[in-house]
């Protein structure tokens, strides 16, 4: 691709112009030095380096040609949260060195598609989807990092493995070489109070904590996968090491939090 950097490319659609501004890379460059600001304070705050936290920009909803800019505002990682939503986007990009993460709930008939071009999953939530997954990476001959999403807000969420089931989760992944587990994510219940959402955070922290002490096959667990735009920075208090934002990147989404919250939103 050759960069015109003189013409930007401009969103045409009115909505587009609405989310992204007149010069959408100049907004997401702008927004992408606020959110590392935050991380920089937040890191200052809980004593961390925040060279141990991996942003990693969710970027659902946001069409291939503003990725296209994201990509040349320095962006060089994605995640999404709908299998066919970012295989088409994946594609469309297919000229550019982007790595492709999934973090939504993944049906099992879909796995055909994550390996095509992704390289993580964030949301391994059963043993069927392990075993899938594990079945079709080997007929490609391809390994996978893998997240187990752990649900830590038990009535709000019906995705995730409930805490006391992910030892035993664990213990059988050790069947799958496939796989490679990298840690544990979770979605905080969505809530305006931080000390509910500090909460799911901790129960994150201290059952990877507890794996890592029980379980030698828990020495993997590097990484917790826990904070989006609304709450990373207690998510860095409590040890993320990899947040997902998306609309402090991005710019708020048409419909607000209702993808990943079912029930909620428009
Ligand atoms: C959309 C999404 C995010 C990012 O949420 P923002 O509010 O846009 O920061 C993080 N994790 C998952 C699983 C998501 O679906």
């Amino acid at each position: 691709m050759t960069c015109d950097t003189a013409n930007p490319p401009t969103p045409t659609d009115l909505s587009e112009r609405e989310r992204f501004g007149p010069d959408p890379q100049l907004t997401i460059t702008a927004n992408l030095a606020a959110v590392r600001q935050r991380i920089a304070a937040a890191c200052v705050r809980a004593n961390r380096d925040p060279k141990t936290i991996r942003l990693l920009p969710i970027s659902k909803t946001v069409p291939s040609k503003i990725l296209r800019t994201a990509f040349a505002a320095g962006i060089d990682s994605f995640g999404e949260n709908k299998i066919q939503e970012a295989l088409e986007k994946a594609k469309q990009l297919s000229d550019l060195d982007v790595g492709w993460s999934i973090v939504g709930h993944l049906q099992t008939n879909k796995v055909k598609f994550l390996t095509q071009f992704a390289s993580e999953l964030y949301s391994l939530d059963s043993l069927k989807l392990a075993s899938a997954l594990e079945k079709r990476l080997a007929a490609e001959r391809r390994q996978l990092d893998v997240f187990i999403q752990v649900n830590t807000a038990e009535e709000e969420s019906k995705y995730g493995v409930k805490p006391d089931g992910v030892s035993s989760m664990i213990e059988r992944l050790s069947e799958f070489p496939q796989l490679r587990l990298r840690g544990l994510m979770t979605l905080a219940i969505f809530s305006a109070e931080t000390e509910q959402v500090r909460k799911c955070f901790r129960i994150l922290r201290e059952l990877r904590d507890t794996l890592r002490d029980d379980l030698p096959s828990a020495a993997c667990l590097d990484h917790l996968s826990m904070g989006m735009s609304g709450d990373f920075e207690t998510a860095i208090e409590e040890g993320a090491t990899i947040i997902r934002v998306g609309q402090a990147i991005f710019g708020a989404r048409p419909g607000g939090q209702s993808p990943y919250w079912p029930g909620l939103g428009a």
